[in-house]
């Protein structure tokens, strides 16, 4: 059984900020910064891939709800909302989960998206390709 499986069980301690009957929200153990936390469905899903639309639904709805209340809490107006999906993208626990990080000024927190030039007639091939199989 995977550890955030463990988790969601009760087989190992987490400090828990929410649950309710799908998911589950704890203290991220590396605390990137002060408040970080993950949120997770209590049902295994590897990845976003894998993970059920509905259940991706309320995720987002209690992603939304906890990033208020830590903004509350800790008195932060600025996040990383996260996911990292699959190996290459930096995924180290293959249980879905989305990480909230605080960040406040000078906190040295790198997440950087370089950037690819396309003509346009790249830009036009990849919106058609991405178009059709989403919407067929
Ligand atoms: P990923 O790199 O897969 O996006 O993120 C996995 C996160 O899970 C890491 O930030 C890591 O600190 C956290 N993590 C790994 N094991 C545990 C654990 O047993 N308890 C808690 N609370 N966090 C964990
Ligand atoms: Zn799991």
């Amino acid at each position: 059984m995977c550890i955030f499986c463990m988790i969601a069980e009760g087989q190992i301690p987490s400090r828990k900020i929410y649950e309710d009957d799908l998911c589950l929200a704890f203290l991220d153990l590396s605390q990137a910064n002060i408040g970080h936390t993950l949120v997770v469905p209590k049902k295994h899903y590897d990845n976003m891939i894998d993970l059920d639309n509905d259940v991706a639904a309320h995720l987002f709805k209690v992603v939304s709800k906890l990033t208020k209340g830590i903004s509350k809490a800790l008195d932060i107006n600025n996040f990383n909302i996260l996911n990292n999906c699959g190996e290459i993208a930096g995924q180290t626990v293959n249980h879905f989960h989305i990480h909230i990080i605080p960040r406040i000024e000078n906190d040295n927190i790198k997440i950087e998206l370089s950037s690819n030039k396309l003509t346009d007639m790249e830009f036009d091939n990849l919106r058609d390709k991405l178009y059709n199989t989403i919407n067929n």
